[in-house]
């Protein structure tokens, strides 16, 4: 018995691991989609199928005992209600296709349902996590013994067979918290690790890595599908005197508050990053030149008439230069564009900074 139910433990923490990892990417809960919602419910019946699988049997009474609740109380936990039913439904009908309609079948679906209203109830008490969790395994558990004990009553094993099955899967709940707890942690972490290596900290924009990345996705895009791609360099005019005269910190605000500006003037499919200190870039797919000078002009007089206010209420003005260069009207090689737009960017400042640039 207790070889069956450690190999029904392994398999438990085996489909944790690997749901862990399909669903790293989302943050599951019960507002997830009702696509996460069905994945979910679905794989928590194919877990309930392998345990049922490779559960204990006890042939006197042609009954299984197995950690199946487990699977449900985990789609409670994380899914919801749906999920839940959508695994015990699963799991009924394997049940009673694959052993036929029996006593200890009938039993097994009655405490299936059983288990998934009161975990589901227990589960939306006001406790901690950690409390909630131990009644859901309780309340299973003795849902799961009394039934067996109505089967095996007369068998002269109920009390072995109940106590080490509640020892069992008390244990192996518990365990499973903390595992649980552990894929949580990782994963959000990879979430924010993902995202931070895109991010530039200060903006919130893309970083130059973002930037490369997004740049050389679209080249590829627009390239195959003879398309436009328009590049816009921004630099800040002066920025140096900005920080000499108002402070690092200062600086930094008016940085944040520029890109908000950049933001608020382009489309959602355009790419704005920050590429380095007072530097940024926006690409702007299938643009032609006339309409990236257009938003250039646009970004560059929304920048100078923004009021720039700073922690002591100072209200300062900025302006910024800018170099365009498009795909395939101004370069006709895509790895150009970056090198042809930094030109423009060069030519506004020689020629007096605050104002968009480009070369034909
Ligand atoms: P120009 O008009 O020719 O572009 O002059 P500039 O002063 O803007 O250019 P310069 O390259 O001389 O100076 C850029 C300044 O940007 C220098 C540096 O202190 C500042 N800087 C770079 N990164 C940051 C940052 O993250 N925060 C702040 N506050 N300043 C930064
Ligand atoms: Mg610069
Ligand atoms: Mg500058």
């Amino acid at each position: 018995m207790f070889r069956d139910l450690f190999i029904n433990s392994t398999i438990l923490i085996s489909f944790v691991f690997i749901g862990s990892h399909i669903f790293k990417e989302d943050d599951l809960s019960n507002n997830s989609s009702i696509t996460t919602k069905a994945l979910t419910g679905i794989g928590g019946g194919l877990l309930g199928i392998t345990l049922i699988l490779f559960g204990v049997k006890i042939e006197i009474l042609s009954t299984i005992i197995d950690l199946r609740y487990l699977a449900i109380i985990i789609l409670i936990r994380y899914v919801g209600l749906l999920p839940s039913v959508i695994a015990a439904v699963i799991m009924i009908t394997f049940r009673i296709t694959y052993f036929g309609i029996t006593k200890a079948s009938i039993f097994a679906v009655i405490s299936m349902i059983l288990t998934v209203i009161g975990c589901n109830i227990i589960w939306r008490i006001k406790e901690k996590q950690f409390w909630k969790w131990i009644f859901m395994n309780m309340y299973s558990v003795v849902v799961m013994s009394s039934c067996m004990y109505v089967l095996l009553r007369n068998s002269g094993k109920t009390f072995v067979v109940i106590t080490s099955y509640a020892a069992v899967s008390m244990g192996i709940g518990i365990t499973l918290y903390y595992l649980l707890n552990y894929v949580d942690t990782v994963n959000i972490h990879y979430r924010k690790f993902k995202e931070e290596a895109k991010r530039d900290y200060l903006t919130g924009l893309n970083n130059l890595r973002q930037f490369e990345y997004s740049m050389n996705e679209l080249i590829y895009g627009i390239t195959t599908n003879n398309e436009k791609l328009s590049v816009l360099i921004i630099d800040v005019d002066h920025f140096k005197q900005v920080n000499d005269t108002y402070g690092h910190l200062a600086g930094d605000i008016v940085l944040k508050e520029i890109g908000k500006v950049l933001l608020n003037n382009c489309r959602e499919n355009d790419i704005i990053s920050r590429i380095g200190g007072e530097e940024f870039t926006i690409l702007l797919p299938y643009c032609p030149h006339k309409q990236a000078l257009e938003v250039a002009e646009r970004v560059r007089s929304e920048v100078q008439v923004h009021q720039f206010i700073l922690p002591n209420n100072t209200v300062l003005s900025i302006t910024v230069s800018i170099g365009v260069s498009t795909y395939p009207e101004t370069v006709m090689d895509p790895a150009e564009l970056i090198h042809k737009a930094d030109e423009g960017l060069y030519l506004a400042k020689r020629s007096g900074r605050n104002m968009v640039c480009s070369i034909q």
